[in-house]
């Protein structure tokens, strides 16, 4: 058995069949790794995590070449409903939940496509409290009412009761204070200690995911610029200054159209 349990060959990504979003991206995630996609505002991350996770398509997008293979089968253009039952499970930037509905009412949906029992069930919740204390709290609380940061967890936890064997998270923290965002870190890292599930994370928080990834791709304009351990990236201090600061989310479009239209 490979220890690659994801690669992406080659990935070219367009929206409208015009827009270059991702160009020539590669890269694996090995068994039991944590991955961090790293990259500013537009640097294609959320392009990268949607081609994989089946979503491009619904959002006008496709991926025009290049392979995605998950687990030695070709699930380049795979449904999401398809992927989601290999294992791969998506978790969008922008946590979401169903509002109106409790917390554990969340997770519990996340359970259901895997036509699970509830004492599987009720097991299942009772783990993901442990890793999450502050959701076993506000277990019956309407779920548009919790935090941000509770909501974030609420929509990793629903993930996770549907067992991924590769969770891939889009911007976990964005909007959330810095404690919240180690702690979010840090259950993910002790899940990934404790049963090896491999994590593909799209960060803009280079400084945190490099803390607790174990490699890296930084991504610019669409382009793998740099990857390798994390370990080493993090004692590099141009990263910031080369790859992450630079432009906005408007100006990497405004580049893409221009490329779009030459
Ligand atoms: P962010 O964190 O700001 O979402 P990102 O690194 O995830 O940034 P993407 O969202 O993948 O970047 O965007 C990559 C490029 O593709 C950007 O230039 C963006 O404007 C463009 N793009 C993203 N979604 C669409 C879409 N639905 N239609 C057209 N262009 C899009």
């Amino acid at each position: 058995m490979s220890d690659v349990l994801l690669s992406v060959e080659g990935l070219v990504a367009t929206y409208n069949h015009a827009i270059h979003a991702v160009n020539d991206v590669s890269f694996a995630v090995r068994r039991g790794e944590i991955v961090a996609v790293l990259g500013a505002n537009g640097a294609g991350k959320s392009t990268t995590l949607q081609a994989i996770s089946g979503l491009l398509p619904a959002r006008r997008g496709q991926v025009a070449a290049g392979r995605i293979v998950f687990d030695g089968h070709d699930i380049t253009a795979a449904s999401p409903a398809k992927l989601v039952r290999a294992g791969i499970v998506p978790v969008l930037e922008g946590r979401h939940c169903f509002s109106s509905l409790t917390v554990e009412e969340n997770l519990i949906t996340g359970g259901i496509g895997r036509d699970a029992r509830s004492r599987v069930i009720r097991t299942d919740l009772e783990e993901i409290y442990d890793l999450f204390p502050r959701l076993k709290e506000h277990r019956r609380s309407i779920s548009g009412l919790t935090s941000g940061g509770e909501q974030q967890m609420t929509a990793i936890a629903r993930a996770l009761m549907s067992r991924p064997r590769l969770l891939v998270l889009d911007e976990p923290s964005m909007g959330l204070a810095p404690l919240i965002v180690e702690g979010i870190f840090r259950a993910l890292k002790q899940l990934n200690a404790e049963q090896g599930l491999a994590i593909l994370v799209a960060e803009q928080n280079s400084t945190v995911a490099l803390r607790f990834s174990d490699s890296a791709l930084v991504l610019e304009n669409g382009r793998g610029v740099l990857s390798g351990a994390s370990a080493a990236l993090r004692n590099r201090d141009d990263i910031k200054t080369l790859y992450l600061g630079g432009s906005t989310k408007k100006d990497a479009h405004e580049k893409r159209l221009a490329h779009a239209v030459a």
